[in-house]
């Protein structure tokens, strides 16, 4: 579902009357301080676009930001408009110039990848991962449920922590499904988290990071299990 909202009243109107948990909230322009912490829980992404008249403050883009990166939603800044304040000085920044500044304020976070399938297809160490029959074998005696049960062990004992001694050494390249599909998908450690899916190192994970990392696992490992079927 998308909303197109400008102040926080609007905000709050849409939400009280929308059911749907999975919202692209878009605001344009961004007229005032916006607070979505309450709403965390049913947004997807939020996108910010500047327009010909309003005053942009970086501060309350910079607010959206922070509360985005704190709850594993996805966030766009697109453009910061014709008037723009950053430090207490106002830019008027040219049409041509508008998007390209907003995207040198380098705020932007995509945390649900849909490319990241066909990323990983292109490189030569991660699609040379693929489940052996003794790990089919394994998951058909234990079901779904306990993969996915284990996949959250793993991740959540060996990836959450804001820090790992042995970063980039604590995936095993064998021994379980899920070890094959953390490489597979490049989420093996928080070094290649931060490279390929743009999960910052040295803090802790959130539990919707964790459930993003588990989804494409399993993910990893369905496709798997279809293509030897
Ligand atoms: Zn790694």
């Amino acid at each position: 579902m998308d909303c197109l909202i400008s102040s926080q009243y609007e905000l709050e109107r849409f939400m009280s009357t929308c059911i749907d948990s999975s919202v692209t909230l878009t605001i344009y322009p961004l007229k005032e301080r916006i607070d979505i912490s309450e709403f965390t829980n049913r947004l997807k992404r939020v996108e910010v676009v500047g327009n010909q008249e309003c005053l942009c403050h970086y501060n309350d883009v910079l607010y959206l930001h922070d509360i985005c990166q704190e709850n594993g939603i996805s966030f766009s800044f697109l453009s910061t408009g014709k008037y723009f304040e950053k430090d207490g000085i106002e830019y008027i920044i040219k049409v041509v110039d508008q998007e390209r500044q907003a995207l040198k304020a380098n705020l932007n976070i995509d945390w649900y990848d849909i490319d990241l399938f066909k990323r990983i297809e292109k490189s030569k160490f991660r699609s040379s991962f693929h489940l052996k029959k003794k790990d089919i074998e394994y998951i058909e005696k234990k079901g779904m449920d306990t993969i996915q049960r284990h996949a959250y062990d793993f991740v959540h004992q060996r990836l959450s922590p804001s820090f790992i001694p042995n970063d980039g050494k604590q995936t095993p390249m064998k021994g379980h499904p899920v070890f094959i599909a953390q490489h597979a998908t490049a989420c093996c450690c928080r070094g290649c988290l931060y490279k390929w899916h743009g999960i910052e190192e040295n803090r802790e994970l959130s539990k919707k990071e964790e459930d993003y990392i588990v989804s494409i696992l399993i993910k990893w490992i369905n496709n798997e299990l279809e293509r030897k079927s």
